[in-house]
């Protein structure tokens, strides 16, 4: 029996879940939707040709008993008060990143589920789930550049729109590098620090762009990130890894090299939901054996929390200009 599915928050990748439940993943249905928007939910069923209904509010989709598991799409400050409805309703649920908007948050969506004593939830960190990020990992794993020292790293958008301001390159942007970072060296951040170079004249008054983060790990690897959220040319995501023996790239994405008009060349992709297309496909299909087999495998609250720990000191970090302490406490059994 498919596993029935609703969907809270059917903008850009809340109607993306929903197609790929109905149209490329298996062992799961969209029969439940809502949106602040109902007319936004109502285009997504009839676009899907969905045999779903239309719910009023969140909460009253988490209640629906015919609701299995639970996809938490909407804002990210609406995250918390969702997961942790389908927390106290015993349902699994898949959130999309930030679990919550603070650390507190998503603190107490970690106590929340430790009460109920399993794992119920999956975040939205999908980067683990992309093909070069695991031959990146296995790369690293096997040894082959010897023990990591440092990382260096970019994360390049287009442009943004006019209500993206200077904190949200960490919380909505640097926050896939902060878990796909712990993942790859499987260690944790002890310190972060800020610095700006000179500023784009594409960013508005409220943006600093570019920002470069920099990032002390346990183990002592030094990472350095550039956000760059109005670069102009393309999406770009790059990660190199220096080892004391070598170096392991990201691979590039794929795409047909030409030779045209006395050029050498390929096209960068643009948007984001190509670069990681297929990694959301096998984030939401492991999610779905996960329940399958009433044991969730893939990102957790946990690393919700970790991130959103680290993601905080950052963003303390841009304000004082300082090197800012990240404090993980410490990791419980359940998320071992
Ligand atoms: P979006 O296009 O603005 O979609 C969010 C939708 O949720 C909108 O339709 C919005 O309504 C609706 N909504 C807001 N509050 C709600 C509530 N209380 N109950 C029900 N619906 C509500 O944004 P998005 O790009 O899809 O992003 C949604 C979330 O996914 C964000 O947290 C974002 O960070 C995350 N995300 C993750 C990735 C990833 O790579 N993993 C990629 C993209 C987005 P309106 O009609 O009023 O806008």
């Amino acid at each position: 029996m498919a596993i029935t599915v609703g969907v809270i928050g059917t903008g850009a990748i809340g109607a993306d879940h929903a197609r790929r439940i109905t149209q490329t993943l298996t062992g799961a249905e969209v029969i439940a939707l809502t949106d602040v928007n109902l007319e936004q939910a109502e285009t997504v069923k009839n676009t899907l040709k969905l045999n779903a209904t239309v719910y009023a509010d969140g909460h009253e989709l988490i209640a629906n008993s015919g609701v299995d598991a639970v996809l938490v799409t909407s804002w990210g400050a609406t995250h918390e008060e969702y997961v942790l409805a389908a927390i106290k309703a015993g349902k699994y649920v898949f959130c999309e990143k930030p679990l919550a908007t603070t650390a507190q948050g998503c603190q107490n969506i970690v106590d929340a589920e430790m009460a109920a004593g399993k794992r119920l939830v999956q975040v939205g960190f999908m980067r683990p789930y992309d093909s070069g990020y695991k031959m990146l990992k296995q790369a690293i794993d096997s040894g082959e550049i010897g023990t990591p020292l440092m990382i260096h790293a970019a994360h390049r958008n287009q442009s943004v729109g006019k209500n993206y301001n200077t904190p949200m390159a960490i919380h909505d942007t640097l926050i896939h590098e902060l878990d796909v970072f712990r993942w790859l060296l499987d260690d944790e951040y002890v310190s972060t620090q800020v610095v700006f170079p000179r500023k784009t004249t594409f960013a508005h008054d409220q943006l600093a762009d570019p920002q470069i983060v920099l990032l002390e790990t346990k183990k002592g690897v030094r990472i350095d990130v550039e956000v760059f959220v109005n670069c102009q040319y393309g999406y770009d995501i790059q990660c190199a890894v220096v080892g004391e023996q070598g170096i392991a790239n990201l691979p590039e994405p794929q795409a047909i090299t030409m030779r045209k008009n006395a050029q050498l060349g390929n096209a960068l992709l643009t948007d984001w939901k190509d670069r990681f297309i297929d990694s959301y496909d096998v984030e939401l299909q492991d999610f779905f054996d996960g329940i399958s087999a009433n044991k969730l495998t893939g990102p957790s609250s946990w690393n919700g929390l970790a991130a959103a720990i680290a993601s905080d000191a950052c963003v303390t970090a841009q304000q004082s200009g300082q090197i800012e302490k990240i404090n993980l406490p410490e990791r419980p059994e359940l998320y071992r």
